[in-house]
């Protein structure tokens, strides 16, 4: 679960990372008594869950409080959207933080490697940009830093890695202690992600995390009581929320034929044969056991939200799961819904005569299997 740049700095400075500050708005007047706090000298920035804010024209700064209003006004309700998300996401809060004079700008985080098993630390002299970016161009400019499970992070290996990163004298005490901070936040918080881009350094040579980046392992919501109720509208993606919101397993990906199935592996297996017949999944969607009909429309009604979307591939094993009941439910979600794409439904299992019976006749195609249905359906998207 991602939190917003306001939580993630919230939750930074309980930890006692230095962070600008600043306070969340959702309408101009809020957005400029908070400036005026700071003498009218603020950066206004888009709290949506996306990267390149910046370039998208989410992040502004200003000298006069009455600027940063307007321009709060002209954000909230607006759609960013990024090479990152083109998609976009619409602005429905603004961070109004202190300003701050930038010298130089690092980039810290903190993320799991699984093939190491531990955790490592990234630290580069090239931060602002994008991180990928650096990746590609200059690997060698990202230092890498494991943590022991056993021991932590020892005072000479951080001390060696900011000095291989190049990071200035001035700064290297304070980005050791910052880097020690990160990492206990990480583990006590459950972190699976901690990103500072930039860290920023001043002119007066002081390390301050300009921007913050925390995502929370869902798998330990339970137990992260602070973050339980805003789950649900974290996803990154408006139609990912959605599906959290109506309790589906959804995933957005990029191509053109929508999947449905019951049971993860059936999907995956799904999401192969499409692409052994030469298209693209536009989604993984799982139904779940023993789906009512109501539950599978309110599945084929998600898949459609996406535009991209050109035509649906359903793959049902009934077990525990009645096909009839399935085709009930993509019957009454093609009419309600007047889908006019092509679907192609594969349907084996318990009650699957009775599902077979309840398509005949109707728009969807039959398929006797998993690879027909998939060169089927690519067919027809292509
Ligand atoms: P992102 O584009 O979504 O990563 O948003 P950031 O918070 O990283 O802001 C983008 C860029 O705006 C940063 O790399 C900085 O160059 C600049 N910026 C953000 N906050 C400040 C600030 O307080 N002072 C100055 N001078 N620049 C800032
Ligand atoms: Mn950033």
């Amino acid at each position: 679960m991602k939190l917003h740049e306001y939580q993630s700095k919230d939750l930074l400075a309980k930890h006692g990372v230095t962070v600008p500050g600043g306070e969340v708005a959702d309408n101009p007047a809020d957005a400029k008594s908070i400036a005026d706090r700071f003498g009218g000298k603020v950066v206004v920035k888009a709290q949506v869950l996306m990267g390149g804010r910046g370039k998208a024209g989410g992040v502004k700064l200003f000298t006069d409080s009455q600027a940063a209003s307007d321009f709060t006004k002209d954000l909230i309700g607006k759609r960013l959207v990024s090479i990152q998300n083109p998609a976009g996401m619409v602005v429905e809060k603004v961070l109004v933080a202190e300003q701050i004079d930038i010298a130089e700008e690092y980039y810290l985080s903190v993320l799991m490697d699984r093939a190491a098993s531990k955790l490592v630390v990234m630290i580069s002299k090239e931060g602002g940009m994008e991180i990928e970016e650096v990746a590609e161009k200059n690997p060698e400019a990202i230092v890498k830093v494991h943590v022991d499970p056993a021991w932590g992070l020892c005072d000479y290996e951080l001390r060696e890695a900011v000095g291989r990163a190049n990071i200035p004298n001035v700064a290297r005490g304070q980005m050791i202690s910052m880097i020690k901070k990160l990492v206990k936040t990480y583990i006590e918080s459950d972190a699976d992600l901690i990103e500072i881009n930039p860290c920023a350094l001043t002119p007066e040579g002081k390390l301050i995390a300009a921007d913050a980046k925390v995502s929370i392992d869902d798998n330990a919501l339970f137990r992260q009581l602070a973050y339980q109720e805003t789950a649900d509208d974290s996803a990154e993606d408006e139609i990912e929320a959605e599906a959290a919101r109506r309790g589906i397993a959804y995933v957005r990906l990029d191509g053109e034929v929508g999947i449905i199935g019951n049971g993860a592996g059936l999907v995956m297996c799904s999401m192969d044969e499409v692409k052994a017949a030469g298209g693209q999944p536009a989604d993984f969607l799982d139904v779940g056991g023993g789906a009512q009909a109501e539950r599978v429309k309110s599945c084929v009604e998600l898949v459609m939200m996406d535009p991209k979307v050109k035509g649906i591939l359903i793959n049902i094993f009934g077990g525990i799961t009645r096909c009839d009941e399935v085709a009930k439910g993509i019957l009454q979600a093609i009419e309600e819904l007047k889908i006019t794409i092509p679907v192609v439904a594969r349907i084996e299992g318990t009650a699957a005569e009775a599902g077979r019976a309840i398509l005949a006749g109707s728009q969807i195609v039959p398929a006797q299997s998993m690879q027909e249905a998939a060169q089927k359906i690519v067919a027809t998207t292509r």
